[in-house]
Order: structure tokens, then C-alpha cells, then sequence
């Protein structure tokens, strides 16, 4: 991987020889106002919109149309069944068996739902171990959960953090945490890729340890779902949830995936909220019976699920089994090093990349500190046409996604960025 060479040319070649080129044109491409593809860097914030979702979620609107409430039975795709057609892509996407994938509701839900059966606090052991720079949202989450069991959510909360003048998570100091406080840890639950280092961290090494504490694990993959191989199901986590809004193309607020383990899919003694979506399919409808637990990540859900939304995951998840997973990640490693290959040009006084150098530790995301930049450099970065994402204090985060980011998108972001660091 490390015969990339500079110049555009090279770029252009990359693109033409691209066994996935075709899928750029099965996306619609933000323009700016001259009509021209803007450089769409921000697929880790909202994936671009596959062409064919308009089908989909228009077939739901005429089925509706035509049938009414039969719709449920009637529709092309029946929408008492519809998120059984998402399961085993979605099961794919993240390495999971379909028992233990579900679609349903919104990612910090699922994470509040999560631990209702995971987080089972004592008087002893009832903190709660995340990243210190976790998403705020999961933040938030954990710190209402420590209150709602009357915790304080400060001496409740332990935090694994970068080594002083670091930016990534060390598995050393993971360990030295348990050695300490494994045994007052009844949950930890960390972002699988780090939104702001886009650091990957190994699941597997993260839930043994864990475990061996005797800490339930759980994952939030939004930055990891449709970006990285999760390999959920060996990775022994307890459960993990993500949004699909982001590396899933699947439109702004759209439904979230959960994964619980199958070692609990047939629990019945794990605490749970509960509705009739949660209740055996077969005597669903007869309403006045006892509640019957769906075994599975099924058995997780409440309410009958917002079929548009769901129409918008199928058109996507359609296009990854198109692909085929693996195929992407080959395109994303090497579109990423590419971007890794040219940012070094610009030589390390200049820039520094936050993310890990080593490619099993991250996926396609860059974070990319600019020395004495401020927020300045990002505008004029959206001035020149490029999408991309600032976070204070000082770091631009880009994401070239190998369904639709082109190596020319590459070379002419760093372009213009070196365009106006040299100005
Ligand atoms: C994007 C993201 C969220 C957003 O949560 P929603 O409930 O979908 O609004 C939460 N956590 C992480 C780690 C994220 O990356």
C-alpha cells in the first residue's frame, strides 16, 4: 500500500481502475451552486442517499395509498414482517447472527434499553467505566442511568483516558483501571470507533477483559456500523447499538440497529422494557393474553416500527449486499491510505493525524490537527467546496466513504487545503 504517488494523474487512474466506480453514481452527490459535485467528506456524520431510496419508500406510500390498514398483509412487502427484511443484511453489515440483530428505534433509546438489562447496579459494584472522550449523547445516557438507580453520576462514572499529551486509548490503561476497580464496575460501554480520534478499538480484548472483571460490556457502534468489520458476535460483547444514519445511508433520524448476544436470547430473567411488538408474533393480536417474550434481539422492541424509515434501511442495505462488505473495506483501506499518503506530504510541522497510523485500528475517517488553525481553515474549506466537519478545539474530521468518495475527491481536498494553510 505504500506505492501511492502524488499528482493527479495518478488520482484519476485510481478511480478509473476502481472495481467499485460504478457505485459513486448510484448515490446522489451534494452540488454546489454551479452544479458541481461538491467534495462530500462528511459520510461519518450523514451517509449520502442512495438513488434507488426513493422507490423504496415510495412503494410504502402507494401501498398505503392502495391498502389501507391491509397493508400490513397486502403490501409488496408486508409491513407486519418489514424488519425481518432488514435483519440478516444488517446482521452482515456489523458480524452478527440474525438472532441477534434488531432495527428499532433511535441509537441513545437503545442504548437507555440496553441497560435496562445490562446495567445491574448492587450496592458494591455499580459504576460505570466509558471513554473520556465519549460522545456526549452516551455521556449524558450513562449519567441519567447512574442517577436513576440513585448514583451520583460523578463518583459513579469512571473515565478511560488518554495518556497525558495523548490522543488515543491505551489497552494498558484499561487494564490497570480493572486491576483497580473491576470489582465496583457493573457496566462498561465504550464507542467501538471513537468519533473524534476515529480510533477502532479491538471489542474483543475490551469485552474478555470485562468480563474477567465480571463488568458487562456493551458497544456504541455508530462510527463503526457499515464502516469497519465489527464482528460483533466474536467479539462476546453483551450488546452494542448504532445509528444508520451515518456509514449506513440511511437518512437523517433514520431507525438505529441493536445487537444483543446470543447467549441472552432466551433469557427470561434479564430485566426489560417491555410492549407488544416484544410479545410472540404469533399470538400478538389476541391481545388479552399473558406476555409470551420473543426470543432474540426481537424480543427487544416495543412499539410497531415507522415503515419509511425502514424502506430507506432496505434501499441501503441492498446496495452493501450488492457490494459485498468486503469489497468495501479492501476500496476503504486503500482509499484512506491514499489520503494518509498525501496529508503526510504537507509534512508533519504542518499537520498531524490523530487517528491511529496502523489500518486495523481505524476506518475511513482522518482526524486531522492543523497547527495554529482555528475554525477559519474550516470555512474556507467549505468555501472551496469541501464538506467536512470541525470539533473544537482544533480538529477536522474527514471521512472519504468508498461507496461514493472518489481518489480524486482525495487529491483535491488535500489540495485545497494546502491551498490555504500556504496562504
Ligand atoms: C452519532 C452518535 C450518536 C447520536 O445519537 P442519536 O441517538 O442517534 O441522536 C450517539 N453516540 C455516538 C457515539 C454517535 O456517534
Amino acid at each position: 500500500m505504500s506505492n501511492y504517488k502524488s499528482g493527479l494523474d495518478y488520482a484519476l487512474k485510481q478511480d478509473q481502475n476502481d472495481a467499485l466506480k460504478a457505485y459513486r453514481n448510484q448515490f446522489h452527490i451534494p452540488k454546489n451552486k454551479d452544479g458541481k459535485d461538491l467534495i462530500y467528506m462528511t459520510g461519518n456524520s450523514l451517509g449520502l442517499q442512495p438513488k434507488q431510496t426513493k422507490a423504496y419508500v415510495n412503494q410504502e406510500l402507494e401501498d398505503w395509498a392502495d391498502f389501507g390498514v391491509e397493508g400490513h398483509f397486502e403490501a409488496k412487502n408486508p409491513w407486519l414482517r418489514y424488519h425481518e427484511f432488514l435483519t440478516e443484511s444488517m446482521a452482515k453489515v456489523v458480524g452478527a447472527k440474525p438472532i441477534e440483530v434488531i432495527v428499532m428505534n433511535t441509537l441513545t433509546a437503545n442504548l437507555h434499553f440496553m441497560m435496562v438489562s445490562f446495567y445491574k447496579p448492587t450496592k458494591t459494584r455499580y459504576k460505570i467505566l466509558i471513554e473520556s472522550d465519549a460522545f456526549p449523547s452516551d455521556k449524558y445516557a450513562v449519567e441519567s442511568q447512574l442517577r436513576h438507580h440513585g448514583f451520583d453520576d460523578k463518583e459513579g462514572l469512571i473515565l478511560w483516558k488518554p495518556r497525558k499529551d495523548e490522543d488515543l486509548l491505551n489497552y494498558e490503561d484499561l487494564e490497570s483501571i480493572l486491576e483497580e476497580h473491576g470489582n465496583e464496575i457493573a457496566l462498561i460501554m465504550i464507542g467501538g470507533v471513537n468519533y473524534y480520534t476515529g480510533q477502532f478499538l479491538d471489542l474483543k480484548r475490551i469485552t474478555k477483559l470485562g468480563h474477567k472483571h465480571g463488568c458487562t460490556v456493551g458497544f456504541d457502534c455508530a462510527h463503526g456500523a457499515g464502516n469497519v468489520q465489527l464482528n460483533l458476535h466474536d467479539s462476546g460483547a453483551d450488546f452494542a447499538a448504532w445509528c444508520t444514519y451515518k456509514y449506513l445511508n440511511s437518512g437523517p433520524g433514520s431507525l438505529a440497529g441493536c445487537f444483543v448476544h446470543e447467549r441472552h436470547a432466551h433469557r427470561k430473567d434479564l430485566n426489560r422494557f417491555v410492549g407488544w411488538w416484544s410479545h410472540n408474533k404469533e399470538t400478538r393480536f389476541n391481545m388479552r393474553g399473558e406476555f409470551d417474550q420473543l426470543p432474540g434481539a426481537e424480543g427487544w422492541q416495543l412499539s410497531n416500527p415507522p415503515i419509511l424509515s425502514m424502506a430507506a434501511i432496505k434501499a441501503s442495505l441492498d446496495v452493501f449486499d450488492d457490494v459485498g462488505f468486503e469489497k468495501l473495506i479492501i476500496k476503504s483501506k486503500k482509499l484512506t491510505g491514499y489520503f494518509e499518503f498525501l496529508l503526510n506530504q504537507l509534512g508533519e510541522d504542518t499537520i498531524k493525524i490523530i487517528t491511529p497510523r496502523n489500518p486495523k485500528e481505524r476506518g475511513c475517517q482522518l482526524s486531522i490537527q492543523v497547527k495554529n488553525a482555528d475554525k477559519s481553515l474550516h470555512a474556507k474549506l467549505t468555501e472551496a467546496g469541501v464538506i467536512s466537519d470541525w470539533r473544537e478545539p482544533d480538529v477536522i474530521r474527514c471521512a472519504p466513504v468508498p461507496f461514493y468518495n472518489s481518489f480524486e475527491d482525495v487529491y483535491r481536498l488535500v489540495d485545497k487545503l494546502k491551498d490555504i494553510i500556504q496562504e
